[in-house]
């Protein structure tokens, strides 16, 4: 049977990308690897939309995000992390790791942060000098207002880190536009390669933001990456065939589709998703859906866990569970990087299948209903 990876990463990889693993992978320090590499973090910058500097990291996501914060927060500044799901947590549990004084502002799972809580809290927390949200909630499948909580982070002369790993390639994040000053991101949702990438994006205001006393720091250190980035070098060395691979990605979303397409591929494929899985009874679980990931409540009767059983033993496609609070209520398929329509009737197609052995509702028909959103959105 055919395996169809539906999770919110790591995303299917389409064959060329990894006919460009395959490659013997050159030395990191020779003239053409520096210039594959100068070529990438010149790409990254234009899907940042930054004339800033987007620095490489081997890591995966959560090495970005520790980077931000050791590199950011000198010792005893204060911060502010929005926690919405498990991932914002994340930002909490790394300020917790390194004793950073922090507030957290809570918010409901499956809803977006209000921008105006956090400007109440910022108004009240003189202390605060950087805030830490996400762009694209993956464990709830929810998108927040980056650019409403830049402008109201920026008004109050505070610094806003995002995370953005399902965010780049999938919602628009034009970082300058919007200033944000950091955008962390990793390699295998959006950017469809395999793990091991991970990406901090300076704006250009915030390149000396790094400098100074800081947080304990060395392999994450983003002064000495700063320093070598030029020259198309990295202080240590580097994932040299996800470079490659990255180069391949790049080349497709930038050069070939166009981020603005990609971008409208993915609306298109949210709402199509949405609005097929609503048909046979399933309820979105967000009120403002990511276009990375679709969160879906079962209908009556129908258990989450054995959703996710029969799309794999009789489908073959691999979709996630929920977490924490969230574990046995939802599944997620995640539809981000080298999706088209056709797999998502594929796997409204085996929801339907599913949702006959419990009484589908009368007259749905979910792939109808997918290509009808997908053709309004
Ligand atoms: C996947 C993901 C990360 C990074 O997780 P890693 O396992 O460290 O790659 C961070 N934030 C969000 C929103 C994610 O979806």
């Amino acid at each position: 049977m055919k395996t169809r990876l539906f999770t919110p990463g790591p995303v299917e990889i389409p064959p060329r990308i990894l006919r460009a693993l395959s490659q013997v992978p050159p030395h990191h320090r020779t003239d053409a690897f520096r210039a594959a590499l100068q070529r990438v973090s010149q790409a990254l910058r234009e899907v940042h939309q930054t004339e800033g500097q987007v620095l490489l990291l081997g890591a995966s996501g959560t090495g970005a995000m520790e980077a931000a914060v050791v590199n950011l927060l000198a010792p005893g500044a204060r911060a502010l992390a929005v926690v919405g799901g498990k991932f914002g947590e994340r930002w909490a549990n790394l300020l917790e790791a390194y004793g950073v004084p922090h507030a957290v502002l809570p918010v409901e799972w499956g809803s977006a942060v209000d921008p105006e809580a956090v400007a109440r809290h910022l108004d009240q927390d003189a202390g605060v000098t950087t805030v830490f949200a996400t762009q694209s909630e993956t464990s709830t499948g929810t998108l927040n207002d980056v650019e409403a909580l830049a402008k109201v982070v920026r008004a109050r002369d505070r610094r806003l880190v995002v995370d953005a790993v399902t965010g780049v390639g999938v919602h628009p994040l034009p970082q300058d536009a919007w200033g944000v000053d950091v955008v962390v991101c990793g390699s295998q949702k959006g950017l469809m390669i395999p793990p091991g990438i991970a990406t901090v994006s300076l704006a250009p205001w915030a390149l000396a933001a790094v400098e100074g006393e800081k947080l304990p720091r060395f392999y994450f250190d983003l002064r000495r990456a700063l320093k070598t980035a030029p020259a198309g070098e990295t202080p240590w060395t580097p994932p040299v065939s996800l470079v490659l691979a990255l180069e391949e990605a790049l080349t497709m979303i930038l050069r070939e589709e166009g981020l603005a397409n990609v971008h409208a591929r993915h609306r298109r494929l949210a709402h199509a998703t949405r609005a097929g899985a609503r048909s046979l009874g399933f309820e979105l679980f967000s009120s403002s859906p990511s276009h990375a990931v679709t969160a879906l409540l079962p209908p009556e009767g129908v258990r989450a866990a054995d959703v996710i059983r029969r799309l794999r033993e009789v489908h073959g496609m691999v979709v996630a569970g929920g977490q924490d609070q969230l574990k046995g209520r939802i599944f997620r398929i995640g539809h981000m990087g080298a999706y088209d329509l056709a797999d998502i009737h594929a796997v409204l197609g085996a929801l339907d299948e599913i949702v006959a052995h419990f009484g589908r509702p009368a007259g749905a028909d979910p792939v109808r209903a997918a290509s009808e959103a997908w053709a309004a959105a």
